[in-house]
């Protein structure tokens, strides 16, 4: 488990994408999983990570001489073994070529930050999104804001890869009334090789979680599946997920086409460069539909999700009946 304070890289308002209405998302830093597809590789060390965007730096010289360490000695080269994580050289660049990837927020500033939104949220069903990153590495910290959103009557959605400690996260769930749960490779072995890890746990989540959706009135369960072609789309990997899914009455699910936006994130943090994916057709995507179809699962795109529908098959919610 990461360290219980997380860092956050980023919160999006207005988002239309990731649960009910209109929401503002919180990105926690740190994921346990390394998906070669990945979006939001800022997102995977907990601790604070420096950005160089070449293509903003003018050349002034700032950060190496302002830097204590002399890790900098021309612009975009840093000595990593000699710097000090001070982030002097990103609080002072003029430019934005350095930048800062993570910072420490308390649940209060966080509430804060978006109590100016809870009105829109009210009015749209919407809310707050947690993602990341992987908020549940943050289980105390995570159940601490979403109690703190729930008692000024703000719906919180959680966005998870699955790859969690159930027990400890027990507070954190009982807070919500939808997961979005992302779900890869069915077959074990092709998810440790493609996402770093096994999926044993994952799958073990899905199946309780979807268990106490149906039998106690736990948080609606919304699988989505990154749509990778060649990759995620094989008729095996589609096949092994509606079995998984229809053997547990899960009858509906979103699957996310691949984009290739946030592959320059990359460079910045120094990273290698991604595996050449590509963005799916139409077709491939129609035959995803008709292969669930076959199993009775119905297929959406992010943002189409018909959550009142679903919403109304979840009366028994702990939290009461749900205002979208
Ligand atoms: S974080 Fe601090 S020590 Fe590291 S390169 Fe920047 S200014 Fe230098
Ligand atoms: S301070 Fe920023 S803009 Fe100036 S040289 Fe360094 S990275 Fe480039």
């Amino acid at each position: 488990m990461a360290s219980a304070e997380p860092l956050i890289f980023s919160v999006q308002h207005f988002c239309l994408h990731d649960g009910p209405g209109v929401r503002s998302i919180v990105f926690f830093k740190g994921c346990p999983l390394r998906c070669g597809w990945c979006q939001n590789v800022e997102s995977w060390k907990a601790r604070a990570e420096i950005a160089f965007k070449a293509h903003l730096c003018i050349n002034c010289g700032t950060c190496a001489a302002k830097c204590p360490a002399k890790a900098i000695t021309t612009a975009g080269k840093r000595d990593a073994r000699l710097c000090k994580g001070c982030f002097t050289c990103t609080d002072n660049c003029p430019s934005g070529a350095l930048t800062r990837f993570g910072f420490s927020k308390s649940v209060d500033e966080i509430a804060s930050e978006l109590r100016p939104e809870f009105s829109l949220f009210a009015s749209s069903g919407g809310g707050v999104t947690f993602s990341g990153g992987e908020p549940t590495l943050f289980p105390e910290f995570t159940a601490c804001l979403a109690e703190k959103l729930r008692a000024e009557g703000i719906d919180v959605v959680l966005e998870t890869c699955g790859h969690f400690n159930r027990e400890q996260t027990k507070p954190l769930l009982r807070q919500l009334r939808t997961i979005l749960f992302d779900i890869k490779l069915c077959d074990e072995e092709s998810h440790m090789l493609l996402c770093g890890s096994g999926n044993t746990v994952i799958k073990d989540n899905l199946h309780a979680l979807a268990a106490d959706h149906a039998e106690a009135g736990g948080a609606l369960v919304w699988p989505r599946l990154p749509f990778i072609p060649g990759v995620t789309d094989t008729v095996e990997n589609l096949r092994g997920w509606a079995e998984f899914l229809a053997a547990r009455n899960i009858s509906y699910l979103t699957v996310v086409p691949y984009h290739p936006m946030g592959n320059n994130k990359r460079l910045w943090l120094g990273l290698p460069a991604a595996q050449d994916f590509r963005v799916p057709s139409a077709a491939e995507l129609g035959a995803a539909e008709q292969l669930f179809s076959a199993y009775g699962i119905r297929v959406y795109r992010p943002g189409e999700e018909p959550w009142q529908e679903y919403c109304r098959k979840s009366e028994k919610s702990a939290l009461g009946p749900a205002t979208y």
